[in-house]
């Protein structure tokens, strides 16, 4: 009976509230008493409503401790989506920034190819018009490291005009070089709508790449680019030194002989497809032998030398001067007809004849035979221009030497 009633005062007081709870056991109690069951029961029947006031209100502080675990999860959640979201921007970034790397890579490795500042500047032009969609660009070398006095401009064929026009304006370039040297630490400098990036070598100023409009996001890679080019400046020019040490002449400057017919083959093959005039020279000094007998080998050494000397004054720049053999030079004339090339034979015969060599205390005069050859439409071969040469020269010898003959 006392189970009875307080399971039902338990129940409703869980179910209605801890005052019903107290009415029920107040009532059941009342009830109890009325019927003559007056013990303690009827009182421990009101601990009832308190052990279910005891269950609520631990089942309301888990629910309470439920809630706010759940909130701080979804709180975390929340939190660790976000991370994840800059995360994946971090990858993106990153995986952009490593694609433009590898992209920058392929490009200055392609600089690296390059052995002559022709294709040099052919890549450079690839990689800024084609590549990085630069509008227009140029770049200056220095020659010595004060300008303006030394600067060579080099330009690259694409836009030669307008850079050209640009270079026209009085002054412009040496303010924007001066500028340039001023701010040493910066990398790109810019200067109206133009960037400009010094090529620098173990801290010397080379030269200059100017670029036009150049975007921030563009100032990075260029700068790299700038950097690799500086580097492949150098190394051009240790090759080019290289190679002009392996085929010059060592005693006279002129080149050698394999890398002269080289050249000559060359030259008459082109000369020939494009239907051009072509000369050659063969010189060789009068009486050499005995010049070496009066005054020794030394002195006979520094007189080729000053007849090279001679020679490399009175031919253009396109000419080219060969040592063929001891004290005999050849001379290829490109895009010059046998008469120009007999008075351009004549002239460094008349300098040769004039000239007092003062060579070890010892004043030198000698004399020059020249024999000149020319192309002709039936001639076959290289080895025919050289033979109508000799054979020139062998007549200016006969004919009392100190003379310019011309192969008939
Ligand atoms: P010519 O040509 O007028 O007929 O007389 P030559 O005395 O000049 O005769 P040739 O051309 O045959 O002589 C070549 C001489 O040039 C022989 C050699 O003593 C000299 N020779 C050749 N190479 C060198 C050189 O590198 N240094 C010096 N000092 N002399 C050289
Ligand atoms: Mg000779
Ligand atoms: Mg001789």
């Amino acid at each position: 009976m006392f189970t009875l009633s307080f399971l039902a005062v338990l129940v409703l007081a869980f179910s209605r509230g801890v005052r019903s709870g107290f009415a029920g056991a107040i009532l059941l109690s009342g009830c109890w008493w009325f019927y003559g069951m007056r013990d303690e029961r009827a009182v421990l029947l009101w601990i009832a409503p308190v052990l279910s006031g005891f269950l609520q209100k631990m089942k309301t502080g888990y629910r309470k401790e439920a809630e706010s675990c759940l909130e701080n999860v979804q709180k975390l959640h929340g939190h660790l989506e976000e991370k994840d979201r800059g995360f994946q921007n971090e990858i993106g970034f990153f995986e952009k920034r490593l694609l433009e790397l590898s992209r920058l890579y392929e490009i200055t490795r392609d600089l690296g190819r390059a052995l002559d500042l022709q294709g040099l500047f052919q890549q450079l032009g690839e990689i800024l018009y084609q590549t990085l969609g630069i509008s227009g660009c140029w770049f200056v070398q220095l020659k010595t490291p004060e300008p303006p006095a030394g600067i060579v401009y080099r330009l690259d064929r694409i836009r030669e005009r307008e850079i050209r026009a640009l270079l026209d304006s009085p002054g412009l370039f040496e303010n924007e070089i001066a500028q340039c040297r001023q701010r040493e630490g910066e990398t790109g400098i810019r200067v109206g709508t133009r960037t400009l990036f010094p090529l620098r070598v173990e801290n010397q100023l080379k030269g200059i790449l100017a670029v036009d409009s150049a975007v921030s996001p563009l100032v990075e890679p260029l700068s790299i680019i700038a950097g690799q080019l500086a580097l492949n400046l150098e190394k051009v020019e240790l090759y080019n030194r290289v190679q002009e040490l392996a085929i010059l002449d060592g005693l006279t400057g002129a080149y050698g002989r394999r890398y002269f017919l080289e050249r000559l083959q060359e030259e008459f093959v082109r000369s020939r497809k494009q239907e051009l005039p072509l000369s050659l020279l063969m010189c060789d000094l009068d009486y050499f032998k005995e010049k070496n007998d009066t005054y020794g080998h030394l002195v006979g050494d520094e007189v080729l030398r000053a007849v090279a000397k001679i020679l490399k004054q009175y031919i253009r720049e396109v000419d080219l001067l060969g040592r063929y053999g001891g004290e005999e030079f050849t001379v290829i004339l490109p895009e010059t007809m046998p008469q120009k090339a007999w008075q351009v034979g004549e002239r460094i015969r008349s300098m040769v004849q004039d000239s007092e060599l003062e060579i070890y205390d010892e004043k030198i005069r000698v004399t020059i035979s020249i024999g000149v050859s020319a192309l002709s439409p039936k001639m076959s071969s290289v080895e025919e221009l050289i033979d109508q040469a000799d054979r020139a020269l062998y007549s200016a010898k006969t004919k009392g030497r100190n003379r310019v003959e011309v192969y008939e």
